[in-house]
């Protein structure tokens, strides 16, 4: 194969993708990167724009500006639909882009256990729209439920329901709890903020199940010192308008999030080789697609085990190593030289909580609350694209820790909350038959 004219498509600009993208750009080869969105999203900053802490620019940055300076990558946004590896084309939504070697980065989103019908009520953190549709249903809620008071209606039990004991769920709820016990505590005039109910629900025995027992039973206290009620082996066996059920009890909810579960990108199964049952890659060890070494799977997409026999987890430096690992023997393969099997390289793993509060494994060493949510806190703006953002950040993180203000606190788009006419009829009833 001429060096010069190997063209790779990589398919997401995420972690993965992003990172190949820009490993391969020190390569002679010509590199195309399809997104259907025109920017890259910093993920483990999402749940900060969800609560209001941060806008949206601030965790995410146009691709088109990131690689602007690596002349032989070419940026498009669309939208991937499928393969024909036979052929060797992407193809688009309006179009197909021909490779040599493809790349396919195209992450994770949430999964509902079967029951699709259960998201609108429920919905889950994947991306910066996701995140700002959480941020309107919290932030409406405590609306409705101060206009329904001050009406003379009655108040409220406001119970936010998150359901997932896994980082993003324990950040959700961990963050919830800071928002109505400190940020809104003073701010409304009939109800209070501070008799929220914030409840995590885990279908396990324990939360963070990832993380060493010490951990995940620290992550729980914290919780609950910030005013979290976490309940474990609490299988949610429905979720409805307003409520959710966990066996034969029902939770009343005004705002459900979503935390469970993870299905990996329709575009997985569309590569026909055999995936696991999240719907992920079962890649070779050199993370290429089996009966194709011209086609790479990184990411939240591929399934592949570590050295001790265990599946690889769903995070971020999984899936920027494995682009690096990727480019470098694609690099590797056109110098005739030939190419590694990928080895991860864990250097530690962090969950935060809430408030100087966090958990953290940097092997041996298991460290909690303050220290561990300062390391999650500089290791996460370390990461963040681009200087001004991470100044941003840390600059607003510096002032929302000193005055517990939240500074993103707008509700836009439509003021119709799902489920909440449900839930003040069943009170209304409830109250009914109580007189
Ligand atoms: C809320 C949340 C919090 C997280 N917190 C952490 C954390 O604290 N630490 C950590 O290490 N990890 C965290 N993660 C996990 C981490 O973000 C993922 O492991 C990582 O993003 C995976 O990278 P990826 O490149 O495989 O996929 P992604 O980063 O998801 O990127 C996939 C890209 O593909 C694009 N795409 C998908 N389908 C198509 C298509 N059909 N056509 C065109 N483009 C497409 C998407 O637009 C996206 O840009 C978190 C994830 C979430 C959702």
């Amino acid at each position: 194969m001429d060096q010069k004219t190997s063209r790779v498509t990589i398919v997401g600009a995420g972690f993965g993708g992003l990172l190949a993208a820009r490993t391969l750009s020190r390569y002679p080869v010509q590199i195309t990167l399809v997104d259907r969105k025109n920017f890259h999203t910093f993920q483990p900053l999402l749940y900060q724009v969800a609560t209001a802490g941060l806008s949206p620019g601030e965790i995410a940055a146009p691709v088109r500006w990131i690689l602007r300076d690596r002349r032989n990558v070419e940026v498009l946004m669309s939208e991937v639909r499928d393969f024909d590896l036979s052929r060797r084309v992407v193809k688009l939504e309006d179009g197909e882009i021909a490779y040599d070697y493809l790349i396919v980065a195209a992450g994770a989103s949430h999964a509902y256990f079967g029951h699709d019908e259960w998201e609108p009520f429920a919905p889950g953190l994947k991306t910066i729209e996701d995140a700002l549709e959480i941020r309107r249903r919290v932030l409406l809620a405590f609306e409705l439920a101060e206009r329904q008071a001050a009406s003379g209606k009655g108040q409220t039990q406001l119970n936010f329901v998150v359901v997932g004991g896994g980082p993003t769920g324990v950040e959700l709820a961990g963050t919830l709890a800071e928002i109505s016990r400190q940020v809104l505590a003073n701010e409304f005039r009939t109800i209070d903020p501070k008799r929220t109910r914030i409840v995590l629900l885990e279908g396990g025995p324990c939360i963070l199940p990832a993380y060493p027992e010490d951990l995940s039973r620290s992550a729980e206290e914290q919780l609950r010192h910030l005013g979290v009620e976490v309940q474990t082996s609490a299988l949610v066996t429905r979720v409805a308008p307003g409520a959710v059920q966990i066996g034969e009890t029902r939770l009343p909810a005004a705002v459900t999030l979503w935390a469970a579960g993870v299905a990996a990108s329709p575009l997985g199964k569309k590569l026909g080789a055999p995936v696991d049952r999240a719907g992920r890659v079962l890649v070779n060890p050199d993370l290429s697609l089996p009966g194709h070494p011209e086609v790479f799977v990184v990411g939240d997409l591929a399934a592949l085990k570590d050295e001790s026999g265990k599946w690889l987890p769903g995070v971020a430096p999984v899936a920027m190593q494995e682009g690096k690992a990727t480019a470098h023997n694609i690099g590797s393969e056109l110098r005739g030289e030939p190419r590694k099997n990928f080895h991860y390289v864990n250097k530690g793993n962090l969950a935060t909580i809430g408030r100087a509060a966090a958990v953290a494994e940097f092997g041996k060493i298991h460290i909690s609350g303050f220290l561990a949510w300062l390391s999650w806190l500089f290791i996460h703006i370390f990461f963040l694209i681009g200087f001004r953002n991470r100044l941003i950040v840390l600059i607003q993180w510096a002032w929302s820790y000193l005055t517990y203000e939240r500074g993103a606190r707008l509700i836009t788009g439509d003021t119709h909350l799902p489920g909440w006419n449900e839930l003040r009829t069943e009170e209304t009833q409830a109250h009914t038959a109580a007189d």
